[in-house]
């Protein structure tokens, strides 16, 4: 089990989200930005423009990399 915070994942907090699997983990913070942003918060709604300003291409490079990356993250 690894953690990583919101921020880590380009998000905007210094919540922690723990996963067995990069997808997990990286679905968990999702499912957490798009409720801040529902709830009105304005540095993760400004986190969630600055990816989906970037390509598809440029997206799939940093998850490729957050996934390549994923065993050298903090234990949980
Ligand atoms: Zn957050």
């Amino acid at each position: 089990m690894k953690k990583a915070t919101c921020k880590d994942m380009r998000g905007a907090c210094s919540l922690e989200f723990q996963g067995e699997t990069a997808e997990e983990m990286g679905g968990k913070c999702r499912q957490h930005v798009m409720q801040m942003v529902e709830s009105g918060d304005a540095p993760h709604k400004a986190a969630l423009d600055t990816m989906m300003a970037q390509s598809k291409e440029d997206q799939m490079k940093w998850y490729g990399e957050f996934t390549a990356n994923f065993d050298s993250l903090q234990d949980a």
